[in-house]
C-alpha cells in the first residue's frame, strides 16, 4: 500500500514534529520508504562492516550504498525531471533531508549521494555540453562515479574569490597547478569540478570552472586527516601540471565563482535540514538518558534545572525548524531570500550547536566520553558553524542585504 502524508507522522516525543505533514504526499512516500532503508539494510550493512560515525565505509561499500540508493529510485531525486529527478519543491527536499539526518544513520550523507553525487553536478547539467554530460555528469547521476567540490585553498577559504589554483590554456588542453584543501568526498570521488583562476595576469581576478578527472597524471589526493567528527571523508587535492582538455571548461571562462555559487542560497538553505535533523537526535537522546538516569532518588528529569534545559532545546529546535520551512516556502514561491536564507543557516547551525552542548550536559559524565553518541553529535554539529560559509559570512550576507 503507498503511503500517506499521515503515515509519515509517527507520534513523536518532540512536539513539533507532531503537527500536519507540510510536503508533497510525494515527500511522504519518500520519506517513509526512507526510513525503512536506512533504518534497516543499511543499518545492518552498517553493523556487518563496521561502520559508524568515527570509522567510514569503504570506497567499494560507498559504491555499493550509492548504486543500491540509486535503484531505490533516492539517489537522484534532486536532479532536473530530464535526468531522472523527481521536481521536489525546496520545502519537500528540506523535509526529506531532515528526515534521513533524523535516523542518526552514518549513512545519511551518502543516500542522495549530498557529499560526492548528484546534487554536486544538478545545477551545473544546463551549463554542460554533450561531452561534459557524458564523461562527467551522467556517470555521477547514475552512481556509476563520485565527484567532488574543490574551491578551498590556503589562502582562499571564505575569500572565495582569491583562489590560485592556476590554469593555464595551451592549445587543446589546460595546464594545472596548485592545492585545495579541506575538500569533502575528494578520498572517494573520481572527479573534481575544480574552481581555479585562468587568469593571464597577476593582478587579474578571473576564476573558471572545469572537470578533472582525479586519475589523470598530475594529480593526487592527499587524505588521512580526519576533522573533529571523526571520519576522513575531506581531503587535499594536488595538481602538478596537471593536463586537461581544454573541453572540460564548464560554461565561459571567468564565469566559474558564478557557476560554483549560483545555488548558494538554496544550498545554505539545504544545509539547515542535516543540522536540525542531528539536533533532533540530541534531543530525543537527551530527553531519553533524563528519564531513565537517576540520581538522589529519581530520576533526574524530574529536576527543574534538567526539564528547563530540555524546554529550551525543544523550543529553539522549533524556532529554527519554523525559519528553515518559511525560508523554503519563500524560495518555491519565488523569492530571491538571500539574506533569510543566511539567516536559516546562521541560526540553524548556532542553535543546533546550543542543543547538541544541553545533550551533552544532560549526560554528565557518560556525554563526555568518547563513543557517547551526543558526543559524536557536539562535534559533528560544531562543524556546521564553519561550513558552506562560516557564522560571520552569513551575517556578512545579512547586514549587506539589511544596508542595501
Ligand atoms: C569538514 C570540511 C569540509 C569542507 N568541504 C569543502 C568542500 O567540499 N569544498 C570546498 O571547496 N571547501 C570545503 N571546505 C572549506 C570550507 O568551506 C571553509 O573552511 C570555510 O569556507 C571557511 O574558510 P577557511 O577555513 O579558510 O576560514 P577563513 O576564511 O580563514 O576564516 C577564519 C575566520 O575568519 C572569519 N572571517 C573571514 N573573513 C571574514 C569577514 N569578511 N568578516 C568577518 N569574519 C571573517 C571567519 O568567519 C572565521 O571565523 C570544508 C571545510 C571543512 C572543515
Amino acid at each position: 500500500m503507498e503511503a500517506t502524508k499521515t503515515d509519515v507522522q509517527e507520534r513523536d516525543p518532540l512536539p513539533m514534529l507532531n503537527g500536519p505533514f507540510e510536503g508533497s504526499e510525494r515527500a511522504a512516500e519518500l520519506i517513509v520508504r526512507l526510513r525503512g532503508f536506512l533504518d534497516g539494510e543499511l543499518a545492518d550493512l552498517a553493523r556487518e562492516h563496521r561502520v559508524n560515525h568515527e570509522e567510514g565505509a569503504s570506497r567499494e561499500l560507498l559504491r555499493a550504498v550509492w548504486k543500491r540508493s540509486h535503484a531505490l529510485g533516492f539517489y537522484g531525486m534532486t536532479l532536473p525531471d530530464k535526468m531522472g529527478g523527481l521536481g521536489l519543491s525546496v520545502l519537500d527536499q528540506a523535509l526529506i533531508k531532515e528526515a534521513i539526518y533524523a535516523t542518526g544513520s552514518p549513512f545519511a550523507p551518502h543516500v542522495m549521494g549530498e557529499l560526492s553525487g548528484p546534487p554536486r553536478v544538478g545545477a551545473l547539467a544546463r551549463f554542460a555540453t554533450p561531452y561534459q554530460m557524458q564523461h562527467f555528469i551522467l556517470p555521477v547521476a547514475r552512481a556509476e562515479k563520485a565527484i567532488c567540490f574543490a574551491l578551498t585553498e590556503a589562502e582562499a577559504g571564505s575569500d572565495a574569490g582569491a583562489v590560485q589554483t592556476l590554469a593555464v590554456q595551451e592549445g587543446d588542453s589546460f595546464v594545472i597547478n596548485g592545492r585545495k584543501r579541506f575538500i569533502s568526498g575528494s578520498p572517494f570521488a573520481d572527479f573534481a569540478v575544480l574552481v581555479c583562476s585562468t587568469a593571464e595576469k597577476p593582478e587579474q581576478r578571473e576564476v573558471s570552472a572545469l572537470f578533472v578527472d582525479l586519475g589523470a597524471p598530475g594529480v593526487r589526493v592527499e587524505s588521512g586527516y580526519r576533522t573533529m567528527a571523526g571520519q576522513s571523508s575531506t581531503g587535499n587535492i594536488v595538481f602538478e601540471n596537471a593536463r586537461v582538455p581544454a573541453a572540460c571548461l564548464i560554461g565561459e571562462r571567468g564565469r566559474g565563482l558564478g557557476l560554483a555559487l549560483g545555488r548558494i542560497t538554496v544550498n545554505r538553505l539545504l544545509h539547515c535540514p542535516a543540522m536540525l535533523g542531528l539536533a533532533q537526535v540530541a534531543l530525543r537522546d537527551a530527553l531519553g538518558h533524563a528519564m531513565q538516569r537517576r540520581q538522589f532518588g529519581r530520576a533526574i528529569g524530574q529536576f527543574q534545572a534538567i526539564q528547563h534545559m530540555l524546554a529550551d532545546m525543544a523550543t529553539e529546535l522549533a524556532a529554527a525548524r519554523a525559519l528553515m520551512l518559511h525560508t523554503a516556502r519563500q524560495l518555491d514561491a519565488g523569492a530571491e531570500g538571500r539574506a533569510e536564507s543566511a539567516m536559516a543557516k546562521l541560526f540553524c547551525s548556532e542553535t543546533a550547536f546550543r542543543i547538541a552542548d544541553r545533550a551533552v550536559q544532560i549526560h554528565g559524565g557518560e556525554g563526555i566520553v568518547q563513543g557517547s553518541r551526543v558526543e559524536f553529535l557536539f562535534r559533528v554539529l560544531r562543524m556546521y558553524r564553519v561550513l558552506t560559509g562560516t557564522s560571520e559570512i552569513q551575517r556578512n550576507t545579512i547586514a549587506k542585504e539589511l544596508m542595501g
